[in-house]
């Protein structure tokens, strides 16, 4: 398959996870990745498994939160790659917490870097896709949108991801950029396994429970969203935009 051949796709936390999954996913299909995360020295480790896949990438460091080095990350990598057609918001932490007792820094770190991070990765694309018209971005929502005990914070930042991108659908429309996002629900990573912890469970036990819960059984994993990621970002879904797409095994 080669459906990002001559494209540019920046993934946004990609060291590891859903990011890194979807970088390699990205790359095998024919683009060139730039690998962000928080140090570039972090985001190496996906950048070597997609060159010794005979793919294209490079790694840079950027914290999405602060939008001077987003800005100066994506002018790199255009001046890298020659182009930039394909975003994925993808960085995103959490910090559970029951609401009564939540730290108000705690509120503002998450919206900051699941919310505002996409706002400031966006508006630094949009530049050049509106130039080139062309564009695809896509951001990673979460199936906490629909509200999740202990997570007020995560909730209410991945609601605004769905708000966001309906949004940018309409305004970049225009431009011939689609903007969608997924939303998926438990995936087996670093972050379900720190929320694992919190809640004094090992990481087996806590998917187990997870599965019980899910239709199809099981948790899911990073490649299994990182193909819907792709989906989005490809010409298989050129008429697709302003959507929210979950990911969930079959959840309610
Ligand atoms: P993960 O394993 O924790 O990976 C997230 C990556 O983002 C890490 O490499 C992290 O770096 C990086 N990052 C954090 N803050 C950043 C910042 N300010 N700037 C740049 N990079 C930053 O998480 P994941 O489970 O793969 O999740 C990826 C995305 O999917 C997130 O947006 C998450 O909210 C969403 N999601 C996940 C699930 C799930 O079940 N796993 C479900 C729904 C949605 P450090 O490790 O150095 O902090």
């Amino acid at each position: 398959m080669s459906r990002f051949t001559g494209r540019v796709a920046v993934v946004t936390g990609a060291a590891q996870g859903i990011g890194a999954a979807t970088a390699l996913r990205l790359a095998e299909e024919g683009a060139a990745v730039a690998v962000v995360d928080l140090t570039a020295e972090r985001a190496q480790a996906t950048v070597d498994a997609i060159t010794q896949k005979g793919g294209t990438a490079k790694a840079y460091g950027a914290d999405v939160s602060d939008l001077d080095a987003v800005e100066a990350a994506f002018a790199a990598v255009v001046e890298d790659f020659g182009a930039l057609h394909i975003l994925v918001n993808n960085a995103g932490i959490t910090r559970d917490n029951l609401f009564f007792k939540m730290p108000r820094a705690d509120w503002d770190l998450v919206l900051t870097v699941n919310l505002t991070s996409a706002f400031n990765c966006a508006q630094a694309a949009q530049k050049y896709m509106v130039r080139q018209k062309y564009g695809k971005i896509v951001s990673l929502s979460s199936r906490s949108a629909l509200g999740n005990r202990g997570q007020a914070n995560y909730a209410a930042a991945k609601a605004g991801i769905q708000g966001l991108t309906a949004t940018l659908a309409i305004e970049l429309g225009p431009y011939n950029i689609n903007v969608n996002a997924v939303a998926p629900g438990y995936i087996a990573t670093a972050m379900t396994a720190a929320t694992a912890e919190r809640v004094g469970a090992t990481a087996e036990e806590h998917q187990r429970l997870a599965a019980e819960r899910t239709p199809l059984r099981r948790v899911g994993r990073p490649e299994e969203v990182a193909s819907v990621v792709a989906f989005l970002a490809s010409e298989d879904a050129s008429y697709v935009s302003g959507q929210t797409l979950y990911i969930n095994g079959g959840a309610r």
